[in-house]
């Protein structure tokens, strides 16, 4: 989790009087980290960072790794902020173990915390390798706050090395990411730094417009300490537009901010930088009297670090400095340049050189030392075309890289654009395609009733023409059938010159059968009957009910002589069946005509000679067989 202390040198104790409970607090510990995570808790002191780890350590529950573990994260700034070679070998062992874990999170923490670490130390060409480390960490991570954070140290390394476009395409990239997860804190900060820049650039309008959109978000009474930053950001901006005035009340009203927020050493601050309007303004009294306040404030301070208030001595000597020429004063002026240049020989910053050429040679010219202040001259004037060269380069490098992101910004525009439509395009395809598998589910449906429908139809088909061909009692051929056989059979007797032979059958006396045993046993007896002449018939014939109790069956390829052996054969065993299944058993008995079909003989002509035959064998005597002629 990415910790961003705020890199304050100049602050006093910012009172966070948080007390920490006896007890290990999981909760108290992870509500604890979110808001150092969040940026949520200020710290503006070494012992703001003591209170912060006394408060985690005592909330870390026994055995814990996993919260001990980011502990660790916290404390490598935490503890060493102020012991910058312990927490570097701190960080050695904590990266290393990072690594083998490959917990790219965990880097981008302890690479930021080097980065601290190596500032601390005046390292900074480390600080800038663990910046980058850091960044390229929290890229892996995919982590998003991880990633911002890191890039605003890297915005914070350029506009230290006075790369400004560098640091500002940094912060803009970070304040874009800071903005999407909404961490206030972050993002007042990454306007200030953008404001700033901007101003370092002399491009103050764009200062003042983020400084102008940052006023409007920190409104909250917890907001004040960013307020009053803000205040004095634009008071600068003003201060260097040369409109003393604007800039007199702005610093005036951060001066009553800080005095509100209990924050003494920020009001030091703005009292050197009244020294410095004061100048502008020509008001050289108001500007004595703080510097005044200021130097007697800054002698009595108790910063635990005191190269952090070189600058600030460095500064006021300087405008005390400028206040004293105005009052020709020059011997004590130059007396004040020369300190000034002592405490600003620290950060060697460019800006404050080159106001130190200037109002140097000023002093010079003013003791009258002429060829030294002509000298002195020489240097702010090339110091300045320099800076005013290098401010246009940075300025074009800056219009660049705005263009840049700019048609970036088009173009990831552009891009989602295109995924919007593509998804659209995505859907319709995803609907057009569920309303065909909607069809083709119906089509397949449809063709699956009307397969089953077409299967149902053609069984009921086959039903009803085998109703149509069969005889219901018995199951065999009924009259339409053996007739259409028997006509079939005949034609293709006559093709192939094999003999045909036509066998009636009529039951005897059958009417005296139901009469004796019931309609119900003459059923039974027509089925047995039939069963039985069926199984003594061959494949090729054929045999079916014409009538009552009458039958005709057909026998192909088969001679009279064959037909009378096959007749005498049927009868017998006609005769032999026992109907069984009735309540008292019963025989039957048969009578049957035989006849030949001679070669264009018609059918009926044939079947008539053997109606003859069986009226025949009926006279006869029945239950005989006789053949017709
Ligand atoms: P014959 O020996 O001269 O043929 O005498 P018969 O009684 O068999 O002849 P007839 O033509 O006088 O009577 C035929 C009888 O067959 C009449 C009818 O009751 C009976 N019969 C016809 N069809 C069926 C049937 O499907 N079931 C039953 N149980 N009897 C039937
Ligand atoms: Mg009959
Ligand atoms: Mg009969």
């Amino acid at each position: 989790m990415p910790i961003k202390p705020y890199l304050c040198f100049f602050c006093l104790f910012y009172g966070s009087f948080y007390s920490a409970g006896a007890q290990a607090q999981p909760q108290q510990f992870d509500a604890l980290v979110k808001q150092i995570e969040r940026g949520e808790r200020p710290f503006f002191s070494i012992a703001d960072y003591q209170q912060a780890l006394l408060e985690l350590e005592t909330a870390l529950p026994a055995n814990d790794t996993k919260r001990g573990s980011m502990l660790d994260r916290l404390r490598c700034t935490l503890a060493y902020f102020d012991k910058p070679e312990q927490g570097i070998s701190f960080s050695d062992e904590k990266l290393s173990l990072a690594k083998k874990n490959q917990d790219h999170e965990a880097l981008a923490d302890y690479y930021g915390c080097r980065y601290y670490l190596y500032s601390q130390l005046g390292q900074t060409q480390l600080a800038e390798q663990n910046a980058q480390l850091s960044y390229e960490a929290a890229s892996t991570s995919e982590n998003p706050l991880s990633i911002a954070i890191s890039l605003s140290l890297l915005g914070d390394i350029a506009s230290y090395r006075g790369h400004y476009p560098d640091a500002m395409q940094h912060y803009v990239s970070a304040y874009q990411l800071q903005l999407s997860l909404g961490y206030k804190p972050y993002i007042s900060d990454l306007v200030l730094a953008i404001a700033a820049t901007y101003r370092r650039m002399g491009l103050y309008q764009d200062a003042l417009d983020y400084l102008a959109q940052a006023e409007q978000e920190f409104t909250a009474p917890h907001e004040q300490f960013r307020l009053a930053m803000i205040l004095n950001e634009k008071a600068f901006s003003y201060a260097e537009m040369n409109q003393p005035q604007q800039a007199l009340e702005l610093f005036e009203q951060a001066l009553q901010a800080y005095k509100q927020l209990n924050e003494p050493l920020w009001q030091t601050s703005i009292k050197v930088n009244l020294v410095w309007v004061y100048n502008l303004l020509q008001q050289y009294d108001n500007a004595l009297a703080y510097s005044q306040q200021a130097l007697d404030e800054l002698n009595s301070s108790t910063v635990p670090d005191e190269s952090s208030l070189a600058t600030y001595k460095g500064l006021l000597a300087l405008y005390h400095g400028e206040t004293l020429i105005a009052l020709q004063q020059p011997e004590d002026a130059l007396h004040q340049v020369t300190l000034a240049e002592q405490h600003l020989s620290i950060d060697d910053n460019p800006r404050y050189r080159l106001m130190l050429y200037k109002v140097k040679a000023e002093a010079l010219a003013a003791t009258g030392d002429m060829p030294a202040a002509y000298q002195m001259l020489q240097h702010y004037l090339s110091s300045n075309q320099q800076q005013q060269q290098q401010a246009k380069e940075q300025q074009s490098n800056l219009l660049r890289i705005q263009f840049d992101s700019a048609r970036q910004q088009e173009r990831n525009q552009q891009l989602a654009a295109e995924k919007t439509l593509m998804q659209q395009h995505v859907s319709t395809l995803q609907l057009a395609q569920r309303w065909q598998y909607a069809a083709l589910s119906l089509i397949a449906l449809l063709l699956l009733i009307l397969f089953t429908a077409a299967l149902s139809l053609k069984r009921r088909n086959r039903r009803l023409h085998n109703l149509a061909m069969t005889d219901e009692l018995t199951g065999i051929a009924n009259r339409r059938r053996i007739m259409l056989l028997a006509e079939q059979e005949r034609v293709k007797a006559l093709d192939t010159t094999l003999p045909l032979s036509f066998l009636i059958l009529d039951l005897d006396h059958f009417k005296q059968v139901n009469d004796r045993y019931g309609h119900e046993a003459g059923d039974l007896a027509l089925q047995q009957f039939s069963v039985t002449v069926s199984s003594l018939l061959r494949e090729q014939d054929h045999f079916g009910r014409t009538g009552g109790e009458e039958f005709l069956i057909v026998l192909p390829d088969t001679e009279l002589i064959q037909a009378e052996v096959i007749a005498e054969r049927l009868r017998h065993a006609v005769a032999a069946i026992n109907i069984s299944d009735s309540k008292k058993p019963f025989s039957i008995t048969c009578s049957l005509g035989i006849a030949q079909n001679r070669p264009d003989e018609a059918l009926n002509i044939t079947l008539g000679r053997a109606d003859d035959a069986l009226y025949q064998a009926k006279a006869e005597g029945r239950n005989k067989s006789s053949t017709g002629q």
